[in-house]
């Protein structure tokens, strides 16, 4: 084997020294021997990596741990602390915002009002709720690893651009350099479901999953696909797109233009306008108020349906694809059940022999702050390389 030299070691040692942070992150805390076990790496290559990021401030050492005879081992664990990043979730009407640390726990919460979704307005106020963000927690902005935001859309994460939006009326904004450039800070974007993806494969139940499909309910319906460790985006970053998969060829109108859309019966709009169909003598302004029926035959009978529909889809997704999990997150998690026992039992019924039996489902607790969180992970996950986006 050839010699490495220059850039070729550079380019090693941050491999290595990414291989390392990704192992402390999911595993820690681990020993210097344990890290030499677990990378391969030679002894010596992981005490110079560890001391590093030791420097850094990265990586810090914890109390010795069990002895097994001789010096008892010094751990190692992430210093969580010691980097921030700013996530952001872009929906129609406002802009939802966290600051969270490298274990993604949230430290502020901010949600604002949009007047508009024009891409200055948004560059706009998220430079300034950043600085906020920076003021309300002490952070100083050096400490800052990057800003994430999530959108609903298609997705160009690599260059950065909202290739697509119908919710936000976008086409084509370099959205991510226009936000660097009023912030000084890099940034990344992505599709908000795939955000949240990355948020449960780094900090979630999907943290040793390599095949995982992450499902959000609610306003929508999409997926974030994980395969081999990695976001699965497709051809164009339109990869996932489960509530537009067809539900009822030719069904009733959904807003993507096209009709019979799983959205277009299952999401949280399309479950409050088809309440207020099969019950009109019932008060039925919003899904709390349809929720609140939910004991009536009718509504039960519809959010039956309903998650009928999310069962034979995740079925699909199922044969397709071959999870080894299922995460369901979103607001939608509220609609409990009869929803969820309809989308467990068609989902079992529906996929092909054996791939289903052991599927873990699991239904996520939803908080306000988790978009903002996945979208905050992304920027983690870029800035250190880790096995996510
Ligand atoms: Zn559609």
């Amino acid at each position: 084997m050839r010699s490495l030299r220059g850039n070729d070691q550079s380019v090693v040692r941050a491999l290595n020294r990414n291989a390392l942070l990704n192992m402390l992150l999911h595993e820690a805390p681990l020993s210097r021997v344990q890290l030499r076990e677990r990378s391969g790496l030679s002894g010596a290559a992981v005490t110079a990596v560890i001391a590093e990021l030791i420097e850094d401030g990265l990586v810090e050492e914890q109390a010795t741990g069990p002895s097994t005879g001789g010096r008892p081992p010094v751990l190692l664990t992430v210093n969580y602390g010691a980097r921030a990043a700013v996530g952001f979730k872009l929906m129609e009407r406002g802009l939802d915002a966290v600051l969270a640390n490298l274990g993604g726990e949230v430290g502020n919460h901010v949600r604002c009002d949009l007047p508009d979704t024009r891409p200055e307005t948004v560059v706009q106020t998220a430079a300034e709720v950043t600085a906020r963000l920076l003021d309300g927690s002490g952070v100083p902005r050096e400490r800052l690893v990057g800003l994430g935001m999530g959108l609903p859309g298609v997705i160009d994460t690599e260059s950065g651009v909202c290739v697509h939006s119908s919710y936000l009326g976008w086409h084509g904004v370099p959205i991510a350099e226009l936000l660097e450039r009023a912030t000084g800070v890099p940034t990344v974007i992505d599709n908000d479901v795939n955000a949240f993806a990355a948020a449960e494969r780094l900090f979630g139940h999907g943290r040793q999953a390599r095949h995982l499909a992450v499902v959000t309910v609610g306003r929508g319906i999409g997926s974030g696909l994980v395969a081999n460790g990695r976001t699965y985006r497709g051809a164009r970053g339109g990869a996932g797109e489960l509530g537009h998969t067809v539900s009822e060829r030719g069904g009733r109108a959904c807003d993507c233009g096209k009709r019979g859309c799983l959205e277009a019966y299952a999401s949280e709009p399309a479950l409050v306008a088809r309440a207020r169909e099969a019950a009109p003598d019932l008060p039925l302004p919003d899904i709390h108020a349809v929720l609140a029926q939910r004991s009536d035959a009718r509504i039960g009978a519809l959010l039956t349906d309903a998650g009928e529909r999310v069962g034979v889809a995740l079925a699909n997704l199922v044969n397709l694809f071959n999870p080894e999990l299922i995460v369901i997150g979103g607001e939608g998690v509220r609609l409990g059940e009869p929803y969820f026992s309809a989308l467990r039992r068609t989902l079992r019924e529906n996929a092909f022999d054996g791939l289903a039996d052991d599927l873990p489902v699991v239904v996520e607790p939803w908080g306000d702050e988790a978009w903002a969180r996945g979208a905050a992970s992304l920027a983690i996950s870029r800035t250190f390389d880790l096995e996510v986006t």
